[in-house]
């Protein structure tokens, strides 16, 4: 049996990871950035005390300044973002002090849980403030998290992206938002039903990062991290480790909560003897979820310190049918704008009719994913569309109810319309140089039908403009037609397809046939023309 030490395989990740990091550790023990700073004391100098411009370009607003930016982008959700306004200005206007040196020391802060179905918008609310305030913003959902980081991510791993999303900048990444969705399945009860993660670990780790924690920015686990911090003492001496504090970090937690409504309905029933539950519907759940406790979540399996860190409580509707179709036409943010932005890359313009939006909204409910139903629908709607009209003549289309119920037979409709359409401009084409060859040379050309289709087709197989084909392919034709005038007298011609096909071929046939055809005063005074000429006057 081989021993601990010799494993008969290669060890897995984890094991590979775990063992090269004790390795590490053993060895190099300055290397551990965290153990390295800790060596060296207080993480050196700390520079000129930053200004809050710099590290929150924008900490200034006013919650309904931040209220009138969502409404540009997040349809619905009025309470959400009223709330989340507060909190958010709240928070930034604390942190501002805190730069400043004059925070004070009792400040709880605006931690918020996310209350939701999935697609209506509770990141979309968050990036959106994030942007807006201009602080750096990291999603990431619990269920990744595991309790010693080797299963899975560590939730320091968290604060690291915020200082990669920051380029590096401690100050940036200490005052940025993290996210974590699906926080309702690290709850006690969710790991009762066999998950391999511990949800009350994971908790008691987010709630240390919650508190105040210094996590080092390269991770100890990572491998990567650890050896450039050793190149980084072998040519520089060694170098205080770099540390994010997590005071100012601003956690929102969000999930669906599936069952918290039947939690509440219960606690309100006991509270109200004889209580009549409200009628069962999407909006009766939203109003019962709305008047959410602390003993609610904590009934749901969340530790009674974690939910204590979460004192800001908001609630997001679910999405009506309505309120998908202003979530197209209204919301900035809008995917229909994206599609015509696609399209427009290929010089197709598409236009949005409103009742084609409504169908594309009443679509995307039966999805129940929320806004997502309206990428989902919109993808398999026009993914056929994407791909034949960039190579087609198609210019312009508009997308109506039809389109949305049938695409595939709306886009050959459009394509064959098209082909017609262009058909009948390019027969006209060609019906006008046989009318300014009429005017040009006083002999009257014209096509047969059949030869106007053929002269069509081909001029689309060259790829060439009608008038242009036309003047290439019959260039000598008045030639030949003049000599046929003088044997024969005739003035009026009619093309068939052989003589657009091979008009040279079939021109000289004529001439030839036209020396024999002709009366024989004709023949006497003029003189036959060479080849076929000669042989036919003969
Ligand atoms: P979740 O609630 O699951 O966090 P998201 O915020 O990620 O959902 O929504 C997914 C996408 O759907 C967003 O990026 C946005 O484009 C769109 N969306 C969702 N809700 C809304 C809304 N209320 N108003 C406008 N767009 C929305």
């Amino acid at each position: 049996m081989a021993s601990e030490e010799h494993p008969p395989t290669p060890p897995n990740p984890e094991d590979f990871q775990r063992r090269l990091a004790d390795l590490m550790q053993r060895h190099f023990s300055g290397f551990n950035p965290g153990a390295a700073a800790n060596a060296t004391g207080p993480t050196g100098d700390p520079g000129p005390p930053e200004s809050p411009e710099v590290v929150i370009p924008r900490f200034n607003l006013k919650p309904r300044e931040v209220k009138t930016h969502l409404d540009r982008f997040v349809i619905r959700q009025d309470e959400a973002k009223k709330v989340l306004s507060v909190a958010l200005c709240d928070h930034y206007h604390h942190v501002r002090l805190a730069i400043e040196g004059r925070d004070q020391p009792n400040y709880a802060k605006q931690n918020i849980i996310l209350v939701g179905p999935t697609g209506v918008g509770k990141t979309y609310l968050i990036r959106s403030i994030a942007d807006l305030i201009g602080v750096p913003f990291v999603k990431a959902d619990a269920t990744k998290f595991s309790e010693t980081g080797y299963v899975g991510a560590d939730v320091e791993d968290l604060v690291r992206e915020l200082f990669r999303r920051s380029n590096g900048d401690v100050k940036r990444a200490e005052y940025g938002i993290i996210y974590i969705d699906e926080i309702d399945k690290i709850t006690a009860a969710a790991n009762v039903t066999g998950r391999d993660v511990s949800g009350r670990g994971v908790q008691t780790n987010l709630l240390k990062l919650m508190e105040e924690t210094d996590v080092p920015a390269r991770s100890p686990n990572d491998i990567a991290g650890q050896l450039q911090a050793m190149m980084d003492f072998t040519q520089r001496g060694r170098k205080p480790a770099e540390l994010i504090n997590t005071k100012h970090i601003l956690f929102i937690v969000s999930g669906a909560f599936t069952g918290l409504d039947k939690l509440v309905r219960k606690r309100l029933r006991e509270a109200t003897i004889g209580f009549a539950a409200a009628p069962a519907s999407l909006e009766g759940d939203f109003e019962t979820l709305a008047q959410s406790q602390t003993r609610d979540f904590i009934d749901y399996g969340f530790e009674p310190e974690f939910i204590g860190r979460l004192p800001v409580r908001v609630f997001c509707h679910p999405l009506s049918v309505d309120d998908l179709f202003k979530i197209l036409r209204e919301s900035e943010g809008s995917i229909i704008r994206q599609y015509e932005q696609t399209f427009a890359a290929y010089g197709v313009e598409v236009l949005f009719q409103d009742d084609g939006l409504r169908r594309v909204a009443e679509l995307a409910e039966e999805e129940q994913t929320g806004a997502r139903g309206l990428m989902t629908v919109c993808e398999r709607v026009f993914r056929e569309f994407k791909y034949e009209l960039p190579s087609s003549p198609v210019k312009r289309f508009v997308v109506t109810r039809e389109l949305v119920d049938d695409p595939l037979a709306a886009l050959q409709r459009l394509l064959a319309e098209h082909e017609q359409e262009e058909r009948d401009v390019m027969r006209h084409l060609a019906d006008e140089f046989a009318e300014r060859f009429t005017k040009e040379h006083g002999l009257a050309i014209r096509f047969s039908d059949a030869a106007a289709d053929r002269l069509v087709a081909l001029a689309q197989e060259a790829g060439s403009p009608v008038r242009e084909f036309c003047a290439t392919r019959f260039k000598d034709l008045q030639f030949g037609l003049k000599l046929i005038a003088q044997n024969t007298g005739r003035r009026e011609f009619e093309l068939d397809v052989a003589a657009v096909e091979t008009p040279d071929q079939v021109l000289s046939e004529w001439v030839v046939s036209s020396y024999r055809e002709r009366p024989e005063s004709a023949a006497a005074n003029a003189p036959a023309p060479d080849g076929a000429g000669g042989q036919a006057a003969g």
